[in-house]
C-alpha cells in the first residue's frame, strides 16, 4: 500500500523506542530512570480497595482534575525556596508529562508558527513530538566538559532569521541523559530571554536534585515547569505528569488536552501517592546514596569517563574511541547478562537500581574489557 494519504515527513520519523516489557524474573531494568521500588504494599492494597469500592467504571473520570490539582499545588508550595504560592489555576495535569510537552508544542509552534530549540544530548521526546507535528527543531550542542549549553550558539539560533522563528526553548533541570542541573549562567540566560519565547523547564528529576525554579515563575510569566509522577513517586505505570505556570498559560493547555485525558485509576493513584508521600519519598535519599556509591566505583574505572549526577542515573562514555559501535557492545553484553541500560546521546545512561541490582551492574562493567 502506498500510504500516500499519510504525511511524508511522518513516514520517515523514528519513534521513541522503549525496551519491550518482560516478565522475565531476573531482569534488571536500568534503562528508563524509573524508581527500582514498587509502591509500598499498604498503598497498593489501599488502591485496590479504592478500585473495588469507589470507582464507578461506567462513569467518565473527573475531567477537571480538581482534587488532584489542589493536592499537587500543596505539594509544589512545599518546594524549597518557594516564596510565591501557586494554586489549582496554575496546574495542568497530563497523561504523563509527554502529553503536556505535546500540548505546549501545539499551543506554540503548530502550522509553521514557530520552531523549538533544544541542546543535545537531551530528552529525545521534545524533538520526536515536535517532528510528529511537523514542527521544525533547531539543535545546538552542549559543551563536553560539564554538558553546559553552548549559549553563543543558542543566541545565534534565536536571533537568526530562522523561518519559522524560535518560539520555545526546552531545558531539563537536571538534564537527561547527562544528569547535570542548570548552572547559574544558564538560569540567568533563561531569565533574560524575550517574553515572546516560551521557556519550558522540565523538572522530572526534581525530587532527586532538590533544585527547582518554581519560585521564579511569578517573575517570568513566559516560563512553564514540568514535573512527573513517573520517577521518584514510583507511578510510571499510571502516566501522570503536570505543568506549573501562569493561569493564562494553564488555560491554553486545558483547551488543548483531551477532556478525559487521565483515567480515574491514575488520578486515584496520584492522589494516594501525594497524600502518602511520607511513605514514598524518603527512599529518594537512599537511591541518591546508591548513586554516589555507583559513581565512586565507576569513576575509578580507567576505561570510562563518568559525569557527576544530580539525578537517579549516571552518564558515561568510553574514554578511548567512544564510538557508538563500542558503546553498543557494552549495552549488548549487559543485556546478555539480563541488565538493560540505555544507549543515547553518544554514550550510556544507567539508572540507579536497588543495591543488589547496582552490584550486579558494577560486577559486569568491571569485567568488561
Ligand atoms: C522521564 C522523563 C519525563 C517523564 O515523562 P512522563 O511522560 O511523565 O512519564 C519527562 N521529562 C524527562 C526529561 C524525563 O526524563
Amino acid at each position: 500500500m502506498s500510504l500516500s494519504f499519510i504525511r511524508s515527513d511522518l513516514l520517515n520519523l523514528d519513534a521513541y523506542t522503549a525496551n519491550p516489557q518482560s516478565d522475565q524474573e531476573n531482569l534488571i531494568r536500568l534503562d528508563a530512570n524509573e524508581s527500582p521500588l514498587n509502591l509500598p504494599a499498604e498503598l497498593k492494597v489501599k488502591l485496590a480497595s479504592l478500585y473495588e469500592q469507589v470507582i464507578a467504571t461506567n462513569r467518565y473520570p473527573d475531567g477537571s482534575h480538581w482534587e488532584l490539582k489542589n493536592l499537587i499545588s500543596d505539594y509544589v508550595n512545599e518546594s524549597p525556596q518557594s516564596s510565591t504560592t501557586i494554586n489549582h489555576n496554575n496546574i495542568s495535569v497530563g497523561n504523563g508529562s509527554d502529553e503536556l510537552i505535546r500540548s505546549l508544542l501545539i499551543a506554540t509552534c503548530l502550522n509553521e508558527n514557530g520552531s523549538i530549540l533544544v541542546a543535545n544530548p537531551t530528552f529525545s521526546m521534545y524533538a520526536i513530538l515536535a517532528k510528529s507535528l511537523g514542527i521544525n527543531v533547531t539543535s545546538i550542542p552542549r559543551k563536553e566538559a560539564y554538558f553546559s549549553i553552548n549559549l553563543e550558539l543558542a543566541n545565534q539560533a534565536i536571533t537568526s532569521e530562522n523561518n519559522p522563528p524560535i518560539k520555545v526553548v526546552f531545558v531539563v533541570h537536571p538534564n537527561s541523559p547527562t544528569a547535570n542541573c542548570l548552572t547559574e549562567i544558564e538560569i540567568n540566560w533563561l531569565k533574560q530571554l524575550p517574553d515572546n519565547i516560551l521557556v519550558v523547564i522540565d523538572e522530572a528529576y526534581y525530587e532527586f536534585s532538590q533544585q527547582t525554579l518554581v519560585s521564579e515563575l511569578a517573575q517570568h510569566p513566559n516560563w512553564v515547569i514540568l514535573r512527573t509522577f513517573s520517577k521518584a513517586f514510583r507511578l510510571a505505570a499510571h502516566r501522570v505528569g503536570y505543568g506549573i505556570a501562569s493561569s493564562e498559560i494553564i488555560n491554553v493547555l486545558e483547551k488543548i488536552r483531551l477532556p478525559y485525558n487521565l483515567p480515574t485509576f491514575s488520578q486515584l493513584a496520584a492522589k494516594l501517592a501525594l497524600e502518602n508521600r511520607a511513605l514514598i519519598l524518603p527512599a529518594v535519599q537512599e537511591l541518591m546514596k546508591e548513586k554516589d556509591r555507583v559513581y565512586q566505583v565507576l569513576s575509578q574505572n580507567k576505561k570510562f569517563k563518568v559525569w557527576q549526577s544530580d539525578a537517579n542515573f549516571i552518564y558515561l562514555r568510553l574514554k578511548e574511541n567512544p564510538t557508538s559501535e563500542r558503546h553498543d557492545q557494552i549495552r549488548q553484553k549487559l543485556q546478555q547478562e539480563n541488565i538493560l541500560i540505555r544507549q543515547t546521546g553518544g554514550g550510556l545512561r544507567i539508572s540507579i537500581g536497588t543495591e543488589n541490582e547496582n552490584n550486579q551492574l558494577l560486577k559486569q562493567l568491571k569485567s568488561w574489557s
